[in-house]
């Protein structure tokens, strides 16, 4: 699947709309999620237009990807939730249930969060 250029990420970043920005760097942009699922909730994106994990893998430069990964470790840091623990992941593609199709790292914390899947989905 081609990248939607007019994706709310992309939309983002090109400052057409506005962020609750917690970060940026020169390969890397952190910012709130509008609808929180944790006291911290922050989605951490590529500034490169990758759809997925799938494509920022396979075509992102290493500088990129070490970027993606500092970033979300510093932010722990920097928003106080690495000592009790926190939670990353990225949703992606259709059983990812990714719903922004602009490659996105969830960065959760400031409370117990529970097992990581439900059991009875199977
Ligand atoms: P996904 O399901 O794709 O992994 O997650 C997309 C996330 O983007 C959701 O948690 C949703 O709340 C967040 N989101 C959607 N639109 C916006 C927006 O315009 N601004 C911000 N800050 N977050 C958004």
């Amino acid at each position: 699947m081609a990248y939607d250029p007019d994706n709310i990420f992309a939309k983002i970043l090109r400052g057409e709309i506005p962020c609750n920005k917690v970060h940026e760097d020169e390969h890397v942009l952190a910012f709130h999620d509008i609808n929180p699922l944790a006291p911290v909730h922050v989605l951490v994106i590529p500034k490169g237009a990758y759809e997925s994990m799938n494509d920022f893998t396979a075509k992102a430069s290493d500088a990129e990807i070490a970027a993606m990964f500092r970033a979300v470790g510093a932010l722990a840091r920097d928003l106080g939730i690495a000592a009790e623990g926190y939670r990353f992941l990225s949703n992606c593609g259709g059983h990812g249930h990714q719903e922004v199709p602009h490659f996105h790292v969830h960065l959760f914390g400031g409370r117990p969060l529970g097992r990581m899947l439900s059991r009875s989905a199977g």
